[in-house]
């Protein structure tokens, strides 16, 4: 059965996994509590001026850093 999700803003594993651009964050919602930091297997998420910052080169667009925000800051 394919599943069609097309609500803009809700995550869903399906909708992403077909995209190949890589995960931002929107650096005026991110509050800096750097739980995204802690749940990258990349270590491809680091910190500039209290603020995550995503390395598009070790990202391995995985996704797990979108769902896991409790602030909804990366998209
Ligand atoms: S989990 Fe979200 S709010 Fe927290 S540092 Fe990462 S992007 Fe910013
Ligand atoms: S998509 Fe995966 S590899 Fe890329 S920053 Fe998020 S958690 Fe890390």
């Amino acid at each position: 059965m394919t599943r069609q999700f097309n609500v803009p803003g809700i995550y869903s594993p399906t909708q992403y996994a077909t995209t190949t651009q890589k995960p931002v964050v929107d650096q005026d919602t991110c509050t800096g509590c750097q739980k995204c930091i802690s749940l990258c297997p990349e270590q491809a998420i680091e910190m500039k001026d209290n603020k995550a910052f995503i390395l598009s080169k070790k990202c391995t667009n995985c996704r797990i850093c979108i769902p896991a925000c409790p602030f909804s800051a990366i998209q």
